[in-house]
């Protein structure tokens, strides 16, 4: 039975740790950590992800502004407001929560941010900067990951991770920290994806596994290695008449099933995504300290 890494004991530790760097910054510099949300159309998940987000930046004490712009805004408008942003003192990081509406180009949305206030860690140069190794915002899901390693004392060094899933939120950054030169990375690192045959062959191989795939329970009991720490970044809504709302939240893990044969697993929910909100807490205290005198 594999132990439950448990991704609200590690966020909810480093926002306790954020929220004491921030008050030490604020007494020692004067300095404030300021995120700017910008929020474009009606997603009940959009708008949901920036209350929460807005929320623990609240409680860290930080500085926290949202502009919600309607779903027919168009790109030089959310243009616009980054501009603002990106030139305001009180504002260290900006996140452009996504997806946007279909009609404004993401990446042109991605690159007009600041790289110095890409909280998000998104922006071509600090992913440029990871794919090299050098120390810069790091994208917040896949930085969370390296935290529930590191708290747990699993170190990927000289293990076979397998990543299934290649997108540049999640899938890459996460395969491309961890076959860094460095402590918590070093690891050796296969990528799968829709062009993988016979997916089990790899995944089975693994002695990390992390699923950012977004299929309700796409990796099964079979597919994991005995003994295996099974990571699951999946956040899917299945139907669930059990429930009030009728629904309810899986991972892309067979979590009943792959708990009784991996040595650690993370639920969903509870897991990964508890931990991407810490990371950008900490992303935007990082990217506040560096405009500090003293840094
Ligand atoms: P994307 O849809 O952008 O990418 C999914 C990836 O999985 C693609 O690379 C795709 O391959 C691959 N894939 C899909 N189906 C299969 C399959 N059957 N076999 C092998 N590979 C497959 O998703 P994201 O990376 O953005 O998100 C993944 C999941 O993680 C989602 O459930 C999302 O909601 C969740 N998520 C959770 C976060 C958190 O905080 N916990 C944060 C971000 C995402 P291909 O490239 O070939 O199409």
């Amino acid at each position: 039975m594999a132990i439950i890494l448990d991704g609200k004991i590690i966020a909810d530790a480093i926002q306790r740790e954020v929220k004491i760097a921030a008050e030490q910054l604020r007494l020692t510099t004067g300095l404030v950590p300021g995120l700017a949300f910008i929020l474009v159309g009606e997603n009940p998940a959009s708008q949901s992800y920036v209350k929460s987000k807005g929320v623990a930046c609240l409680d860290a004490g930080f500085y926290s502004v949202t502009e919600r712009l309607p779903g027919t805004a168009d790109e030089a408008e959310v243009l616009a407001l980054i501009d603002r942003f990106n030139k305001d003192e009180k504002i260290h990081g900006i996140l452009v929560q996504l997806p946007l509406p279909a009609h404004i180009n993401e990446q042109r949305v991605i690159e007009a941010i600041d790289p110095g206030k890409d909280v998000d860690g998104f922006h071509p140069v600090n992913i440029g900067k990871l794919m090299i190794g050098i120390d810069t915002l790091f994208p917040c899901t896949p930085a969370g990951i390296i935290e529930i390693l590191k708290r747990y004392a699993i170190d990927p060094s000289g293990k076979h991770v397998v990543v299934v899933g290649r997108s540049n939120i999640v899938g890459k950054p996460i395969a491309n920290m961890l076959v860094q030169k460095k402590e918590w990375c070093n690891a050796i690192v296969t990528i799968a994806h829709t062009g993988t045959k016979d997916l089990a062959s790899f995944t089975r191989q693994a002695d990390i596994l992390i699923a950012a795939i977004g299929k309700a329970r796409a990796i099964t009991a079979d597919m994991v290695k005995p003994g295996a720490v099974v990571i699951d970044v999946g956040i899917n809504r299945i139907p669930d008449a059990s429930t009030k709302s009728g629904s309810r939240i899986v991972g892309d893990v067979d979590f009943d099933a792959v708990k009784e044969i991996a040595s650690a697993i993370t639920p969903v929910p509870g897991g990964v995504g508890k931990t991407t909100i810490a990371m950008l807490l900490v992303n935007t205290l990082r990217a506040a300290v560096k405009t500090s005198p003293q840094a």
